[in-house]
């Protein structure tokens, strides 16, 4: 098998359909998502709020591929991520998902501009050209000039979040999925992320789903919804 359901699927965005997810807790199992339903259209952006221990995380890493669930589908562009092998789960995570996780996990001796074109020596696009896209894309995070030639330690906390976001886009996800991307930021740096999550959302027509336990942030959302105890619903 190759790629081919992915790459030939169009963009439909991102749809959990009756999705549980357990974790082996001793004897027992504990279910960390229950029967959810979700679906985030191109250029949309949800946000999901929810309390620590509600299951905001698992939600990412299933909608990522990254687990799969005991029951239920998770539809990239409307590709069914269960149906797919190892290979082709993990091309359609390359080629169609860009995930932000709650813990950044820049690499400490790069630059801002390199911790995108690491991933570029994976995909082999012609160097040069991934260059210029690198730092375009770092540009319209907010991230100019000499910033993208620093390290992580050299950026504030709010800019690595930037980076992140950045290095998420590069490869042109059509689904967008961000843990938490403000946690380690202060409310109004944090608010300029949001903001920005927003408009890189209608800029790159992203469905894009961001968790946060801080309801201050969801004002700019188009929908929010509420996980609680492994459960999401509409109700804010
Ligand atoms: P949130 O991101 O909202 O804080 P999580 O998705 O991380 O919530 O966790 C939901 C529930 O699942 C919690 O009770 C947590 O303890 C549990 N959990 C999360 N990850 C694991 C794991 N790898 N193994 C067992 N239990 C887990
Ligand atoms: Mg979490």
């Amino acid at each position: 098998m190759t790629t081919s359901a992915p790459t030939t699927a169009v963009r439909t965005g991102l749809a959990l359909r009756g999705v549980t997810l357990t974790y082996p807790d001793g004897e027992h199992r504990l279910t960390a998502l229950e029967d959810v339903e979700l679906a985030v259209a191109p250029g949309e952006f949800a946000a999901v709020a929810g309390p620590s221990g509600s299951g905001k995380s698992s939600l990412l890493a299933v909608a990522a591929t990254l687990l799969r669930p005991d029951r239920g589908e998770v539809l990239v562009d409307g590709v069914d991520a269960g149906a797919l092998g190892e290979r082709d789960r993990t091309a359609l995570r390359r080629e169609r998902l860009g995930i932000v996780f709650q813990q950044s996990n820049l690499l400490a001796s790069l630059t801002a501009v390199e911790q995108l074109l690491v991933l570029e020596s994976v995909r082999g696009r012609r160097p040069a050209r991934a260059r210029a896209r690198a730092e375009e894309l770092l540009e319209s995070v907010g991230l100019a000039g000499a910033k993208q030639r620093r390290r992580p330690h050299q950026l504030s906390g709010g800019e690595r979040q930037r980076v992140n976001i950045a290095r998420a886009l590069f490869g042109s996800p059509s689904v967008l999925l961000v843990d938490e991307p403000t946690s380690a930021l202060d409310h109004e740096r944090g608010a300029q992320v949001v903001e920005l999550l927003a408009e890189v959302t209608r800029a790159h027509r992203t469905a894009t789903v961001m968790v946060t336990h801080d309801r201050d942030l969801l004002g700019r959302a188009d929908r929010v919804l509420t996980m609680q105890d492994g459960r999401l619903t509409t109700a804010a």
